[in-house]
């Protein structure tokens, strides 16, 4: 957790904000947003002195629902946009900023100015550890994150999966080409365990993401089970390392929070 940001003279950080960590996957529905709000919460409880925040949510709002956030964030003095709290954490999240129902269709322009306002226009207060949960893929939005703020390092996640790992590898193509740091890979739903007969089904690959970890000499973060309580804690509003910390599925977050 000690890799100081690397700024590019172009790059402004966000004030208060220590270390910006994004977690990234080439492809929607591997779990990014899922990985993103556990590893959150998981460098929060391995280390309870450090102050922890949490981004999300460019395209579409389902971060306040998977923290129990409820109302609108307020303006503090200075016009700074308060991020609401739930398990210990600052959240902040296009969600906050439209109707719950509402499809958000921000393109170009608009999502810049937008992903700038949720970056700098928000009360984060002293951060050890921003996390933001960026959009799937390797578009402008990823690009001008990494280009404004300094990022620490990127996580990416993938299935084991071919088709998610080979956008996992240009993801990781696009940091290194940014200059930001991956830290390496979370392999996420690699295995599920029958919660009956306790048979172990490997349903995307096994170890797809330590074979792209290999040619990319890249790190592996940590492996993920397809667990059912995973998804249903997400949709209670009561995500796996805050409600279950002593579960397998929690301490596998937990883990992967000490490796990055
Ligand atoms: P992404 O952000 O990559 O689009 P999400 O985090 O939204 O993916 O996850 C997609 C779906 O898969 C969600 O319903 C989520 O609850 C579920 N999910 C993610 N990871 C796991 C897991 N390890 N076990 C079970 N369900 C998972």
């Amino acid at each position: 957790t000690q890799i100081m940001s690397r700024g590019l003279p172009k790059q402004k950080p966000i004030e208060g904000v220590k270390q910006v960590i994004v977690v990234a996957s080439g492809k929607g529905g591997v779990g990014k947003s899922t990985t993103a709000v556990n590893l959150a919460l998981a460098l929060a409880a391995n280390d309870s002195s450090k102050a922890v925040g949490l981004l999300v949510d460019v395209y579409g709002p389902s971060i306040p629902k998977m923290m129990n956030l409820k109302g609108s964030p307020e303006l503090s003095q200075d016009n700074l946009v308060r991020p609401l709290l739930n398990y210990g954490i600052a959240s902040m999240s296009m969600g906050f900023l439209v109707e719950e129902t509402a499809p958000v269709i921000w393109r170009g322009l608009l999502v810049m100015s937008a992903i700038d306002k949720l970056l700098r226009q928000v009360d984060w207060g002293q951060l050890d550890y921003l996390v933001v949960d960026m959009p799937p893929g390797t578009g402008d939005v990823q690009l001008s994150v990494s280009q404004n703020i300094p990022i620490s390092g990127a996580v990416i996640v993938s299935t084991p999966q071919d088709i998610a790992l080979m956008d996992a590898h240009k993801g990781a193509e696009m940091f290194r080409k940014v200059h930001v740091p991956v830290l390496g890979l979370v392999q996420n739903m690699n295995v599920f365990q029958c919660l009956k007969c306790k048979n172990k089904t490997h349903i995307f690959g096994a170890d797809g993401a330590r074979k792209l970890a290999q040619t990319l000499d890249l790190y592996v973060l940590g492996d993920i089970p397809l667990h059912l309580s995973i998804r249903e804690a997400s949709d209670k509003g009561q995500p796996v390392v805050s409600s279950q910390p002593e579960s397998e599925e929690a301490q596998a977050y937990l883990r992967i929070a000490v490796e990055v």
